[in-house]
């Protein structure tokens, strides 16, 4: 009440004969444009990010990061606890000097998705299901990420090749599920994304559309109301795969935004297992339990993928299978994501038994 009563004097002081003329305000944003704001306000350098966080001492990383370099938007920010090193969101966007080490068999293309490349962002790795990169931006560089070395801007299915995708797999019929990826899909705006939907369902045997992003745990504002209600129409079934690797990225506003997803698709969610980051017992569970809190299941726990600078990562394969073991005990089955691995040649994602 006091500050309420001192702002009111405070605007009082000035007498309406003298008071300025009105600031012209910019346009109230429109809910639908506040994610687009994040995107530009995020962080872009690393010396930038660890002085919010009052870590400004911590080494960092020299090579590589001009390549793939810092992005982090501030709702993620927001959730790394100041002061804290080791914090495991942070480690997931931090450039730490470990990424300038080379070892053994961490290669560009670890996954063999150049092999796999149908045509220019078009991706067939397994039956039935054809992978559409239709855009390099993604709304978080993790520093993990086996596409950190893909050539993105040479290869996209959108927008200059997007009619000859679509003849495509239209010409197909063994094609029934389309994934878009990327990069992030979901960073393009609703006016382009949209659209795609629209072209994707006139090929009538397909039957499934489905969106791997981690826009909605990065700018859970994404998730607008034309995002859901596109989603909600349509002839085919939507899935939305995101990516949490800890239980701390799903705060209340990532699970707000994932309820309203979840009225209109099937929601399911991968991660990787991450030395520092989720390579406990305990932080795989609470992660899988904050999930379904979010009516999201837990879909795949994959291997790390041995890109060139992401060694550090690396879980061995007999300690994720104990870890996965121990989650069986502790959690309902289907609480439980399966453990793979992707092998260039393979006609499936590898399960780790
Ligand atoms: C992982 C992947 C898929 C999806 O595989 P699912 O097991 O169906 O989740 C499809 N295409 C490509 C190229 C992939 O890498
Ligand atoms: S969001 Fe996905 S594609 Fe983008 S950097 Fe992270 S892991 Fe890689």
């Amino acid at each position: 009440m006091e500050i309420v009563a001192s702002a009111a004097r405070a605007v009082g002081a000035t007498s309406p004969s003298e008071s300025p003329p009105p600031i012209p305000r910019p346009e109230p944003v429109d809910g639908a444009e506040d994610w687009r704001v994040e995107m530009r306000r995020a962080i872009r350098d690393g010396r930038e990010l660890i002085r919010h966080l009052g870590l400004d001492s911590l080494p960092l990383a020299t090579g590589g990061v001009e390549r793939f370099p810092v992005f982090v938007p501030r709702p993620f920010l927001s959730r790394i606890r100041p002061g804290d090193p080791l914090d495991p969101l942070l480690l997931q966007v931090l450039p730490a000097p470990a990424e300038d080490l080379t070892a053994d068999g961490f290669t560009n293309d670890p996954v063999g998705d150049l092999a796999a490349r149908q045509r220019s962002g078009l991706l067939q790795k397994y039956a039935g299901r054809a992978l559409l990169i239709v855009t390099g931006n993604c709304a978080v560089h993790c520093r993990y990420c086996f596409r950190r070395e893909f050539p993105y801007a040479s290869d996209r299915a959108w927008p200059s090749d997007w009619p000859a995708t679509l003849e495509h797999l239209a010409a197909d019929r063994s094609i029934d599920e389309v994934l878009l990826s990327g990069g992030d899909p979901l960073t393009l705006a609703d006016d382009r994304l949209l659209p795609l939907l629209d072209d994707l369902e006139t090929i009538g045997h397909l039957r499934r559309i489905r969106i791997h992003t981690r826009l909605p745990i990065m700018i859970p504002n994404r998730v607008t109301q034309a995002l859901v209600e596109r989603l909600d129409r349509g002839p085919t079934a939507k899935t939305i795969v995101i990516h949490a690797n800890h239980a701390r990225e799903l705060d209340d506003s990532v699970r707000d935004a994932l309820l309203r997803l979840a009225r209109v698709a099937t929601l399911l969610n991968q991660s990787v297992l991450l030395r520092g980051i989720n390579d406990s017992a305990q932080a795989l569970a609470e992660l899988s339990e904050r999930l379904l809190d979010c009516r999201t299941l837990p879909y795949y726990l994959h291997r790390l993928d041995r890109v060139v600078g992401a060694s550090a990562f690396e879980v061995p394969e007999a300690e994720g299978i104990a870890l996965v073991a121990e989650l069986r005990r502790r959690l309902p089955g289907y609480a439980v994501p399966r453990f793979v691995r992707e092998e260039p040649g393979e006609p499936h994602k590898t399960p780790i038994a």
